[in-house]
């Protein structure tokens, strides 16, 4: 250990961007066994490892570092999972640079960072290489049963830690797939499909039940699950998509991010996609416009790059260190061919309603701190250029659904910003027995958060049943829970 000083920081390999760009496998290759050894012995073993508070699971890196560095994979990988529901899916998509690697202390003194995030994904890796990743067996059955609703991150996560303390579960997800945002939104070339079908095949040996093509609140009432389940997790994530508005914007041409990126995704799968054949959400040949700076925008320029699109240009209202995005994929979007203009608004959208023609796009500079802290952009007067597109994508945010609506369950509580209201510890809402988890919560945030809050709400839940408050199926529409604590007026912090 401790070899940071003789041993240079090293990055998985990364495919070339003419070589990438024709296609949407992952584009790092992941370290070889020797690779990852040398990397974590760079690791200062330090004695208050920041790293690990920089991690929302709390993950136990400087030991298992240890243990990969000395070539004990089997006991790393026993350890990196005891913390975690899917180390080798944080390993490839956590913003390592904000998180565990911005903490970490030989970062701080000029050595680079250990490479934290791909020796984690080197350890599960190779624990499924070597069978070690089993289904769940659960050293006793219990009779209560809990209803999940959403097979995301935040869903998955709680369901592994629910079966793990012998509980029956079914998993309701209005898809045809399980996985959530990481099948369906976020991209292959980040993180392949058969990594996350792997981990939902293993709840499915384990005796989780899922039931896809089922839209809770839609064709199937929230009141059915309540009654057949001792508990419920509501973790659906959150899906409305902020607009823009801006003369023009409904033009044909101006599409979702989402939309395109599941599209994308479908097609990728082998699924038949309409939308995509007729061209709407195929960016072949299309000068392509993406406004956002955040994950789903960086998602949607290089998908745009990998369908062939003539140019990719992103419009971000702020400058280039105050995006939300993470760096590393702002870096990889460039090297690909994505040009970004910095301080820049869409106006308004040119052209006609059927015929797109580009973007008038106001110069934007940093005015004065907001309330939050951060500058808030404001438009340079007589600075306009138009911009040349054929397909403009907003990836401006997403915000809750109306679940009190959906689900006809009008005390179920929010927050002022749409999220489901949860007591921070046990993660229950203002339904007894209704417990929520992940975005749906927190507001868009990342997974490493969803498997975070899946993991609390598992606690919570367990406590429940355990505590027997709940006989099968009587809680009451409009009870108050005992363990909801209503001053608790704000959702976790999102991140
Ligand atoms: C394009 C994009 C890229 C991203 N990139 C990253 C990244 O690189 N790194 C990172 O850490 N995070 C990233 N994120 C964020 C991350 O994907 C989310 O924070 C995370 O998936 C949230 O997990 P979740 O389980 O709460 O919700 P989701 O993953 O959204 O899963 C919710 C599930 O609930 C289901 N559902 C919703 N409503 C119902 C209903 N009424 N009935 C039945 N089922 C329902 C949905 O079908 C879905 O499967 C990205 C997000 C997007 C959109
Ligand atoms: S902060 Fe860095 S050097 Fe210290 S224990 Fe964590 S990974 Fe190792």
């Amino acid at each position: 250990m401790l070899r940071f000083v003789t041993e240079p920081r090293r990055t998985p390999d990364k495919r070339a961007p003419e070589l990438r760009r024709e296609d949407f496998e992952e584009i790092y290759a992941g370290f070889q066994e020797r690779q990852a050894e040398a990397q974590a012995s760079r690791c200062s073993q330090c004695g208050v490892p920041f790293c690990s508070s920089g991690c929302p699971l709390g993950n136990h890196i400087p030991d298992w570092l240890r243990l990969a560095a000395e070539g004990d994979l089997r006991e790393a990988y026993e350890l990196s999972t005891a913390t975690s529901n899917m180390p080798e899916i944080c390993g490839r998509i956590c913003p390592q640079d904000r998180l565990c690697e911005g903490s970490c202390v030989i970062e701080q003194s000029g050595h680079g960072t250990v490479t934290i995030g791909a020796v984690e994904q080197y350890i599960t890796d190779n624990a499924w290489k070597n069978g070690w990743v089993k289904p769940v067996t659960p050293k006793r059955e219990r009779d209560q049963s809990v209803g999940i609703v959403g097979a995301g991150p935040a869903g998955l996560s709680a369901a592994d830690q629910l079966r793990h303390l012998g509980y029956k579960i079914t998993v309701y997800d209005r898809y045809d797939r399980a996985g959530g945002l990481m099948i369906y939104g976020i991209p292959g070339f980040k993180l392949e499909k058969d990594v996350v079908a792997r981990r939902v095949q293993r709840l499915q040996d384990s005796g989780v039940e899922f039931v896809q093509n089922a839209d809770v609140g839609g064709t199937l009432p929230f009141s059915e699950l309540r009654e057949k389940h001792d508990a419920i997790l509501i973790a659906t994530g959150v899906y409305k998509a902020r607009d823009l508005s801006v003369p023009g914007a409904g033009s044909k041409g101006v599409i979702r991010a989402l939309d395109y990126l599941t599209a994308s995704n479908r097609k990728g799968l082998g699924d038949a996609v309409p939308d995509f054949d007729s061209g709407e959400m195929d960016a072949r040949g299309k000068r392509v416009v993406v406004v956002g700076g955040g994950d789903t925008a960086m998602d949607c320029v290089r998908t745009a790059i990998r369908q062939d699109a003539a140019s990719v240009t992103c419009l971000y209202r702020r400058d280039r260190e105050n995006m939300p995005g993470s760096a590393r994929e702002v870096l990889n979007a460039e090297e690909e061919g994505v040009v970004f203009r910095w301080l820049s608004n869409p106006k308004s959208v040119l052209g006609e309603a059927e015929a797109l023609a580009g973007v008038r796009v106001a110069r934007m500079r940093l005015g004065p701190p907001d309330q939050s802290g951060r500058q808030s952009p404001e438009e340079v007067p007589g600075e306009d250029a138009d911009l040349d597109a054929d397909m403009v994508i907003k990836a401006l945010g997403f915000s809750p659904e109306d679940l009190p609506g959906a689900f006809g369950e009008p005390d179920l509580a929010l927050t002022r910003w749409g999220t489901l209201k949860a007591d921070p510890s046990s993660f229950e809402t203002s339904l007894p027995g209704v417990f929520a988890a992940g975005d749906i919560v927190r507001g868009a945030s990342l997974v490493v958060w969803a498997i975070h809050d899946g993991r609390k709400a598992a606690a919570g839940i367990h406590d429940f049943l355990r505590a027997g408050e709940m006989p099968h199926g009587v809680a009451t529409v409009g009870e108050q829970s005992t363990r909801y604590d209503p001053r608790v007026q704000e959702p976790v912090a999102a991140k």
